[in-house]
C-alpha cells in the first residue's frame, strides 16, 4: 500500500537509528561484531604468553578500550559467548508493518510554505532537541507524533498522540498546538465535562421550529480505553484488545441502544452496501488524511468496525483515529433527544471499561483523549443539517452570522462553498473549555438565531438591519408587531401605538 514517496522500509532505521534504543543500537554493531573488537588488540598481544605478562598486557587493552569508550566487551568473555549482533530490523519502529514504517527525524525536519499546521509551527529547533529522545513506554516519540504533519502540510494540527502518556510526555509542544487551535490554555485553565441531558434549555416552541428547518440533528465524540495505545501508536495485540472491549461493551447496550457490530474485516458485500447507503460506513484512509502517515491505517481492516442499533440512531466507529467514535443522530430536529442518547452510549463504555478494570481515557485538565488535539476535552461536535434558502444565497454572510455564535457551517463542496439545496451542516466550533452541556447549549441558541434570520430575510429585512441587531441577538427574536399587545392611542385616533 506504501507509495514511492514514502520513505522505503529499510533507509529510516539504517540511517538513523531510534534516539530512545541508543544503548541497544550503538551496542548493535552490523558492521563491526563484537568478535571483531579483538582484532583492534595489536596481533601480538594474542601470543600465548606467561600469566604475570597476560595481565599487564590485558590491563593495556582494558585502558586502550575504554578510551575509545568501550566499556562492556572486555574480554575475559570467549568469542563464542559473545553476544549475537542484532539483527538490521529490529533497529527500526517494532511498531513497522508491511504497510507502513515509520520515520525517525534527527533534526527539526525542513518545513516549507506548504507546511500549514500549527505544529510546523511551534516545533522550534529547541522544544525538537528537548523532545526528541523521548519515548512513552508504549513506544511513541516525537517523530512518530510529527510524522502525519511533515508528510501531509496540508494538515491544520499536524501531530497526533500515540497513547495516553504522549499527552504529558509531550506537553511542551502539544499545550502551544492546543491553545493556538482552541484558544484554550491548559498551563491555566482546567476542563470540565457534564454530560447531564436534562440540563439543556430546549422548549417545545424551539422544538417545533427546529423542526421546520432542521432535517436531522447528529452529536458525535472520541472515546479511548485508558491503558491500551491509540491508533496512531497502536501494536495489533493492543488494536484487537480494544475491538474485543467495545464489542463486549456493545453486547451489553440495552433497550434503545441494543444493536450489531459489523467488522470491517471480511464484510460481506451486503452489508457493506447497506451501511454505505446509510452514509455509516467510514472512510477507507486516504494517503492525503491525517490517518495514513501518522500510521493509524495500519494494517487495515483489521480489528475496525462498525456498530449501529437497531433504530440506526446510534452509531460507534472502531479503530479508526479513535478507539471510538460515538454518534448519536436521527431525523428531525430534536436535539435534547439526540444529545440524551449520547450521553448514554457514553456512560455505556465507560461502564463497560471500568468492568474491565480500566477507565475512559480522560484527564483533568484536557477532559477526554484521543488521537488528534483538535478533539479534545468533550471532542463533541453537535450539528444539524439545516435548510438555509435565503441565508445560501450569501455565505459570507452566513459564515459571518454562525461565527457571531461560535457555530461553524460545513457546506456541501467543501469550505466557504454554497451547500446544494441550500443544506447547511452547521455545529458547535469549540470542543475544549466549555462543558458538553454547554455546547450542544450553544448549538441550540445559535440555530435558534440563525433560523430567526433565516426568517427575517424571508420578510425581506435587509442584511444591514440583520447586522445592526446582530449586536443585541435577543432583537432578532422578538415577536412581529401585530402578535404583541396593541391599545388604542386615544390622541391618535385610527392609529395605535405598542407596549412592549
Ligand atoms: P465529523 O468529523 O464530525 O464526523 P464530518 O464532516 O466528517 O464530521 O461528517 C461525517 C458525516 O456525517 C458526513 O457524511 C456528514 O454529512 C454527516 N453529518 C454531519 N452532520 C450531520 C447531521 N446533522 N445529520 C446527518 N448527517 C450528518
Ligand atoms: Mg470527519
Amino acid at each position: 500500500m506504501a507509495t514511492e514517496n514514502e520513505v522505503t522500509p529499510v533507509e529510516a532505521p539504517a540511517e538513523t537509528p531510534a534516539p530512545a534504543e541508543t544503548p541497544k543500537t550503538e551496542a548493535a554493531p552490523a558492521e563491526i561484531p563484537a568478535a571483531s573488537t579483538e582484532t583492534e588488540v595489536a596481533p601480538e598481544d594474542v601470543k600465548v604468553e606467561e600469566e604475570p605478562a597476560k595481565e599487564k598486557k590485558m590491563t593495556k587493552r582494558k585502558s586502550l578500550m575504554q578510551s575509545f569508550g568501550i566499556t562492556n566487551l572486555f574480554s575475559t568473555s570467549k568469542p563464542e559467548e559473545t553476544p549475537e549482533p542484532e539483527p538490521i530490523e529490529e533497529k527500526g519502529d517494532i511498531k513497522n508493518t508491511e504497510d507502513f514504517t515509520y520515520e525517525v527525524y534527527e533534526t527539526l525536519p525542513e518545513f516549507t510554505p506548504e507546511h500549514k499546521s500549527l505544529m510546523s509551527k511551534l516545533l522550534t529547533p529547541e522544544l525538537f532537541e528537548q523532545l526528541k529522545d523521548l519515548k512513552t513506554e508504549k513506544g511513541y516519540t516525537l517523530s512518530n507524533a510529527i510524522q502525519t504533519g511533515v508528510k501531509t502540510p496540508h494538515l491544520g494540527v499536524g501531530i497526533t498522540a500515540g497513547d495516553e502518556e504522549s499527552w504529558t510526555m509531550f506537553k511542551d509542544i502539544m499545550y502551544p498546538v492546543i491553545k493556538g487551535w482552541h484558544g484554550f490554555d491548559p498551563e491555566t485553565q482546567d476542563h470540565k465535562s457534564d454530560l447531564d441531558a436534562s440540563k439543556l434549555n430546549f422548549s417545545d416552541e424551539q422544538a417545533a421550529v427546529f423542526d421546520k428547518y432542521v432535517k436531522s440533528t447528529r452529536i458525535r465524540a472520541a472515546r479511548n480505553v485508558s491503558g491500551y495505545a491509540l491508533p496512531a501508536g497502536t501494536l495489533a495485540e493492543d488494536r484487537a484488545k480494544v475491538q474485543e472491549l467495545l464489542c463486549q461493551a456493545f453486547d451489553a447496550f440495552e433497550g434503545e441502544l441494543k444493536g450489531k457490530y459489523y467488522p470491517l474485516e471480511g464484510m460481506s458485500e451486503e452489508d457493506k452496501k447497506f451501511l454505505l447507503e446509510n452514509g455509516f460506513l467510514f472512510q477507507i484512509p486516504k494517503q492525503t488524511n491525517l490517518l495514513w502517515h501518522a500510521g493509524a491505517a495500519r494494517d487495515w481492516p483489521k480489528n475496525r468496525g462498525i456498530f449501529h442499533n437497531d433504530a440506526k440512531t446510534a452509531l460507534c466507529w472502531v479503530n479508526e483515529e479513535d478507539h471510538c467514535r460515538i454518534i448519536s443522530m436521527q431525523n428531525g430536529g430534536n436535539v435534547k433527544e439526540v444529545f440524551a442518547r449520547f450521553c448514554q452510549i457514553s456512560a455505556a463504555l465507560a461502564k463497560a471499561a471500568e468492568e474491565n478494570n480500566t477507565q475512559l481515557m480522560v484527564s483533568e485538565k484536557l477532559g477526554f483523549l484521543g488521537t488528534c488535539p483538535s478533539n479534545l476535552g468533550t471532542g463533541l461536535r453537535g450539528s444539524v443539517m439545516i435548510v438555509l434558502e435565503k441565508l445560501n444565497e450569501d455565505v459570507i454572510f452566513l459564515e459571518a452570522v454562525c461565527e457571531k455564535f461560535d457555530l461553524q457551517p460545513r457546506g456541501s463542496a467543501g469550505e466557504h462553498s454554497a451547500a446544494e439545496g441550500g443544506k447547511w451542516d452547521i455545529s458547535n466550533k469549540q470542543r475544549i473549555g466549555y462543558t458538553e452541556v454547554e455546547l450542544v447549549q450553544k448549538m441550540i441558541d445559535g440555530i435558534t438565531y440563525i433560523i430567526a434570520i433565516e426568517e427575517k430575510l424571508k420578510e425581506g429585512v435587509s442584511k444591514e438591519d440583520i447586522t445592526a441587531m446582530l449586536e443585541n441577538p435577543e432583537d432578532l427574536l422578538a415577536k412581529p408587531e401585530e402578535e404583541k399587545d396593541v391599545v388604542s392611542d386615544p390622541q391618535t385616533e385610527g392609529s395605535c401605538c405598542v407596549i412592549v
